[in-house]
């Protein structure tokens, strides 16, 4: 059975996510794809093993003229080397300003075919199809798009809404249990900042690897409710979009300070560890009561997320604040914080004051 969720604002064209089983396998069925329509099928090698074949020869089979573009997987396919690599794709295989691209893959794919579809003839539809869970909960829905480049991870990219967006929660099971629990980490944060009832249902899951698959698709379908009313109500991040980067400044930094080795610490388990660093640090403010400090951490560390940022590795308090300080987020070298005044209750805070920060990261064992 499949869950619908909307997604709607003020500048931009309403469009459903789908969650479910099985989506894959019903591809060619949505109206977005059409006899004659040419569809390129942007992935990564690995995606693209597992399922490219079957997604591709579903589509033909109902007369559509697919077409595939596949690049490396991981994060450093997010460049303007593979940008054009894969608008050169679409013009090879034929496509105009009536054909689609479906994105298929996590979220490297879906930012990096979304920036493409919003360049190829400036613009063209999308369909975001990710295949992890991150990429489910998060990235693929809201319309940002992004490449990296030697100077900082998104500094090029689009706001390009999705047609459509379909979750298919088998696929989930072919994902390695580290990616699994890095989409947990951005589920945990959906409830932090805004939804403690949602926090509590996460909770006592405890650990998503072994969940059971209805669960866990009601778990998503909330988290991307979140995600969309957050985007309904603040496409462009003029104002509330800012909340989804609890925990990402402190996450982000440390990420930054270890050269962004997915093999040391993911994307997801960096938010966690931020998350539990900004309830920290809003605790120390007297901002939050500690003992929901405790519970962030107790949660994390349930779900197979790190806690604790000396057992990472060798983070400097200098090193990390000045990085926290760089961030895009920051501006004019004031730092803009994400920070919690309980559990589901998070708010922007500017103006925050650097030597506090520092003092407890070194308290934090930084
Ligand atoms: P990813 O796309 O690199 O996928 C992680 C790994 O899992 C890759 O090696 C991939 O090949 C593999 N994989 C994907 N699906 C699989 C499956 N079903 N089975 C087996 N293996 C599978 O990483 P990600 O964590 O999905 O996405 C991270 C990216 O998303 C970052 O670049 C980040 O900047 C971006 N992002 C964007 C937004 C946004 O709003 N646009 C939000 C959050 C994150
Ligand atoms: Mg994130």
């Amino acid at each position: 059975m499949s869950r619908i969720v909307g997604v709607s604002g003020e500048g931009f064209r309403p469009y459903e996510v789908v969650i479910g089983p099985g989506l894959l396998a019903g591809i060619a069925g949505i109206s977005e794809v059409r006899p004659g329509r040419s569809v390129a099928v942007v992935s990564d090698e690995t995606v693209f093993g597992l399922y490219g074949a079957g997604v591709v020869e579903a589509l033909d089979a109902v007369g559509a003229r697919a077409g595939s573009v596949v690049v490396p997987a991981g994060e450093a396919s997010k460049s303007f080397g593979q940008l054009e690599h894969v608008l050169d794709g679409l013009m090879a295989h034929g496509l105009d300003r009536s054909s689609l691209v479906i994105a298929l893959g996590g979220g490297v794919i879906g930012d990096l075919a979304g920036l493409a579809a919003a360049l190829f003839m400036r613009g063209i539809d999308i369909v975001q199809v990710p295949t992890t869970l991150l990429a489910q909960v998060d990235s693929s829905v809201g319309g940002k798009t992004a490449i990296d480049t030697p100077r900082g991870k998104n500094l090029v990219g689009a706001f390009h809404q999705p047609r459509r967006v379909l979750a298919d929660t088998d696929v989930l099971k072919t994902l390695p249990l580290r990616q699994l629990r890095s989409g947990w980490a951005e589920m945990l944060k959906h409830g932090l900042l805004g939804d403690a009832a949602y926090f509590d249902q996460l909770a006592a899951v405890g650990d998503p690897v072994g969940m059971a698959d209805d669960a866990l698709a009601d778990a998503i379908e909330r988290s991307v409710r979140i995600k969309a009313a957050v985007v309904g109500a603040d496409e462009k991040e003029a104002g509330a979009r800012a909340l989804l980067n609890l925990g990402h400044t402190f996450g982000h930094a440390l990420e930054a300070e270890l050269g962004f080795d997915e093999d040391v610490l993911t994307h997801g388990e960096a938010v966690a560890l931020g998350c539990v660093l900004a309830f920290g640090f809003s605790a120390r403010e007297g901002l939050c009561p500690p003992s929901d400090v405790e519970r962030v951490a107790d949660v994390v560390a349930r779900s197979g997320l790190p806690t604790d940022l000396a057992s990472v590795a060798g983070f400097k308090a200098e090193g990390v604040l000045a990085r926290m300080t760089e961030d895009k987020k920051a501006e004019g070298g004031r730092l803009t914080l994400v920070l919690a005044r309980a559990i589901g209750e998070a708010f922007v805070a500017r103006d925050v004051d650097a030597g506090r920060v520092r003092d407890f990261l070194n308290e934090a064992g930084a």
